[in-house]
């Protein structure tokens, strides 16, 4: 079983890109579970077709501890198992505790089966609070990938999120597999990415080109797969999938300098 964290700044693309690469390796055959590790819960509703998914934490704050798996867990498209953490009442708690929480709950009421081929954690924002690195931390992800694009602040996140990886690296085990470019269409994208990539010692894994078709698919409720399988989008979500899939490359990354990220935007033509 790999269990990957999908890591990046907010907005960027992760529950986009995890439900549309876990539909891709569903199609590939491969038994997938999803755990949405954002207050927002919103990381599962294309698998399940906008079934509404009660959180965790929502559950064991009204049925208490005597939750049962089947009220946690809904499957999806290609039968991915769907679970969202959920997160506290605003304003109160530290909203990492969810994961901590729902991971624990998740182990307990034994979602993690043998048959399982991957886990995927899709996870908020940068690595802010101890609650959000959880999934490192705590060595339940060997693999992370940063889902990216050319915008400054993206590769700001990304630089930021490969620090506490490092940061982590050594008690956990955790391994950074590639950068995942979900394009915004800045000039030089593809090369400016795959350059940040190897100056922090890994690998532009995928580059996601940007198509309103993704919204279309959204508005569906639907991944792009399942709702427009012969479109040129589709198939990128089926290379990314097979890129993870076959992916070798796992490194300690080493991230560099606010000065030196900022000189490679530079370098190509983005910044000043
Ligand atoms: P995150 O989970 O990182 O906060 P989301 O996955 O919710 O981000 O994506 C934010 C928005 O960007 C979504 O409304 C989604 O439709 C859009 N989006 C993501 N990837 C693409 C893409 N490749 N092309 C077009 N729109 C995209
Ligand atoms: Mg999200």
């Amino acid at each position: 079983m790999r269990q990957v964290a999908i890591y990046g700044k907010g907005g960027i693309g992760k529950s986009t890109t995890t439900q549309n690469l876990t539909v891709g390796l569903g199609e590939m055959g491969k038994k997938v579970m999803i755990v949405g590790c954002d207050p927002k819960a919103d990381s599962t509703r294309l698998v399940l077709g906008g079934l509404a998914q009660r959180s965790v934490l929502d559950t064991l704050r009204e049925e208490g501890e005597e939750v049962e798996l089947d009220s946690i867990l809904k499957r999806g498209v290609f039968d991915i198992k769907c679970v969202e953490s959920g997160g506290p009442e605003p304003g109160v708690g530290c909203a990492g505790r969810g994961i901590i929480t729902s991971i624990n709950m998740l182990e307990q009421l034994g979602a993690y089966t043998n048959d399982l081929d991957y886990v995927f954690y899709d996870v908020l924002g940068d690595v802010v609070c101890g609650g959000f690195a959880m999934p490192i931390r705590e060595g339940k992800a060997q693999e992370i990938y940063i889902v990216a694009s050319g915008e400054l602040m993206a590769l700001y996140a990304a630089n930021n999120i490969s620090k506490g990886i490092q940061k982590y690296a050594n008690t956990g085990g955790t391994r950074l597999g590639g950068i995942i470019c979900n394009s915004r269409k800045v000039d030089n994208e593809r090369e400016l990415l795959e350059n940040f990539a190897k100056e922090i010692g890994s690998q532009l894994i995928y580059f996601v080109p940007r198509d309103n078709l993704v919204q279309r698919a959204e508005i569906n409720k639907k991944t792009v797969i399942d709702f427009a399988p012969e479109e040129p989008q589709a198939d990128s979500y089926r290379g990314l999938a097979r890129a993870i899939d076959g992916n070798e490359m796992f490194v300690v990354p080493k991230p560099m300098t606010q000065d030196r990220l900022e000189q490679l935007m530079m370098e190509h033509g983005i910044l000043g």
